[in-house]
């Protein structure tokens, strides 16, 4: 078929197989078992002969188209869709390491990420090296023989920082690691990772593709660009599968046997989400821009922070890696902690939450929340301040949200 835009690709994915109903919509299939004809057609399914679902743990129907509608959505070899966000990081980097291995990582993470890497892996011996990734001198000096990946967000939250994507996969490829990509804030609509030698795109579908805060969800993407062989802990899987090494080590290996697995309700909601990714997010887009010109203009207003306005210094970035659209999260400050927490109770229309891309818009105060746990000097490292909020735009109209803000700063 001819190359389609992303949402004629969205809304024409065909299933895996023929719907005896020819449902326009992929049916929600909520069974743990699926049968089979004969004795010999099992023992040819467990062979790898006979492609069918067997047990829902491992695949299902509505999940599995999913994930290829997915696929198609990000022009790669595969995905995996798991339970949450931070399944899909687990499982990643389970299949990628081992006890004794280490991996270098982004200092500003999701902070769940950063808990996964600093308290729980390191438990079971996978050592995480911090950087902030602005210098590949700087990583190449943490890379020893045991460094098997890099892992970093595409946009740091709520800093807004854009990682400089090029620079870390000419380091990634030098050294054999596995390039890996948190791309939750910037979705596929915006952002193909494999265009700038991502290797494995890992999402939580939980925030814009869940279709606006409908499910928990999680995806692992592989762009097919890393040769498996050379990661010592994929390297036994390339002989058999081939370029799928990766994710039938997921899949096989770590997926089915942790028990994360995306619930067919949920991939049902994310089904839809997909269709309608690229529509919400060019309207959160286009509320943030006019957000933008009216908080730059607004006397009270001290700083705004979204990469996606011309006049922010990683605008150049924004235009490279996502087409201008570097997520749609923006972040400003008040005169004081006090005045935004007035501001904050005002608001009428904006929701006091903590999640990101929902079809609301949400706000919250970084500092007295997410970094609640961080000393005061881990908060300015990471340039954390007490008069600054985060808002995450939703798909409201523009006028109403503007007068919301404007009310509540009187
Ligand atoms: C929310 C989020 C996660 C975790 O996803 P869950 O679906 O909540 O498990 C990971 N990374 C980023 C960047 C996120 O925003």
């Amino acid at each position: 078929m001819k190359k389609t835009g992303f949402t004629t690709t969205a809304l024409n994915v065909p299933y895996a197989k023929h719907d005896p109903h020819k449902a326009l919509q992929m049916p929600l299939y909520e069974s743990v078992a699926y049968e089979f004809d004969s004795a010999e057609q099992i023992e040819a399914n467990f062979r790898g002969e006979y492609i069918a679902h067997v047990y829902s743990r491992t695949a299902s129907p509505t999940v599995e188209y999913f994930e290829l509608k997915l696929k198609a959505l990000t022009q790669s070899s595969g995905v995996i869709a798991v339970s949450s966000g931070m399944a899909a990081i687990t499982n990643t980097i389970m299949a990628l390491t081992k006890t004794g291995d280490n991996i270098i990582s982004g200092n500003r993470l999701f902070g769940h990420s950063f808990a996964l890497l600093q308290n729980t892996l390191s438990e079971f011996g996978l050592e995480t090296r911090f950087s902030d990734l602005s210098s590949a001198e700087e990583i190449e000096k943490l890379i020893d023989k045991n460094t098997r990946a890099i892992y970093f967000e595409t946009v740091t939250n709520p800093q807004l920082d854009i990682a400089d994507i090029e620079m870390l996969s000419r380091v990634a490829k030098k050294h054999n690691l596995v390039l890996v990509a948190d791309s939750t804030i910037t979705p596929p609509n915006v952002f193909s990772g494999g265009k700038f030698g991502v290797n494995i795109e890992v999402m939580s579908t939980t925030k814009y593709i869940s279709g606006g805060a409908t499910s928990f969800g999680g995806a692992i993407v592989d762009h097919g660009n890393f040769d498996w062989n050379r990661n010592p802990n994929t390297a036994s899987y390339t002989e058999k599968f081939k370029d799928n090494a990766f994710l039938i080590k997921v899949r096989k290996n770590v997926y089915r046997n942790t028990g994360g697995s995306m619930a067919p309700q949920t991939a049902r909601f994310q089904i839809q989400g997909l269709d309608i990714l690229e529509l919400r997010v060019e309207k959160c887009y286009q509320n943030c821009l006019a957000l933008g010109e009216f908080m730059k203009a607004h006397p009270r207003i001290k700083k705004v922070s979204y990469p996606g306005l011309e006049t922010d210094e990683r605008y150049p970035l924004a235009q490279k890696y996502f087409n201008g659209i570097p997520g749609t999260i923006m972040s400003f400050e008040l005169e004081s902690k006090a005045a935004c927490y007035t501001f904050m109770n005002k608001l009428q229309i904006i929701r006091r939450a903590t999640n990101l891309n929902d079809n609301k818009s949400l706000i919250i105060h970084p500092h007295s929340t997410i970094y609640a746990e961080f000393t005061e000097e881990e908060r300015i490292a990471a340039r954390i301040n007490d008069r600054m909020m985060r808002l995450s735009v939703g798909i409201e109209n523009v006028d109403d949200i503007i007068a919301d803000i404007e009310a509540a700063l009187k």
